[in-house]
């Protein structure tokens, strides 16, 4: 089967189980929301154990709280009522493997994918590429714990984010799947 037809045939199934799901309101039912990083290895419904309905789960590479982190996170409190926000990142993170120049660079060079080795991502593809890396902020990751303060720092200071909302701070292990907190972010998103 192909990807399509994988995908296809595992949400026929889904949909021939779905039963009471069909009456789930609209807002999260728990009325919290992370933020995360769309690494394959992290799955935030069974690590927070999460149902359909439960809790919003906004992701990006990183989990960084980039301006459509924030609009969405806005719009979770906003119109939809959460009232307690998770930003969580994980050890072994894509992002701390490039910076901006190297994307940018392997960008300028070739659209198809590079590949990992022992220092850092390198060149297999061939061209044309683009300039147009130039005009985004990857938002790379030099060191976890201080992305986390800065990224729950970032969404307390935004103008658009009311001062009563916590925001927790934590890295999840990709080798323990457990939640560690960052005591600092978690102190820098508390409500005062
Ligand atoms: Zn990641």
């Amino acid at each position: 089967m192909t990807v399509l037809e994988e995908v296809l045939s595992a949400n026929g199934a889904y949909a021939d189980t779905f039963g009471a799901k069909s009456e789930l309101a609209l807002p999260p039912a728990r009325g919290f929301a992370i933020l995360t990083c769309m690494d394959a290895r992290l799955d935030p419904a069974k690590y927070a154990g999460l149902s359909e309905g439960d809790a919003h789960v906004i992701r990006n590479a990183g989990g960084r709280a980039s301006d459509d982190a924030i609009r969405s996170l806005v719009i979770s409190y906003k119109l939809l009522g959460t009232k307690e926000w998770f930003v969580i990142h994980h050890t072994n993170c894509g992002m701390e493997f490039f910076t901006d120049e190297v994307i940018r660079g392997l960008l300028a060079n070739s659209l198809e994918t590079a590949a990992l080795g022992e220092d850092g991502f390198y060149e297999v593809g061939s061209g044309p590429g683009s300039a147009e890396a130039k005009n985004i902020a990857w938002l790379t990751i030099a060191d976890q714990a201080l992305s986390v303060l800065e990224d729950v720092e970032r969404i307390k200071a935004h103008p658009l984010v009311p001062a009563g909302i916590p925001v927790y701070g934590f890295i999840y292990d990709v080798a323990t799947g457990r939640l560690v907190e960052v005591p600092a972010a978690t102190a820098a998103g508390a409500v005062r």
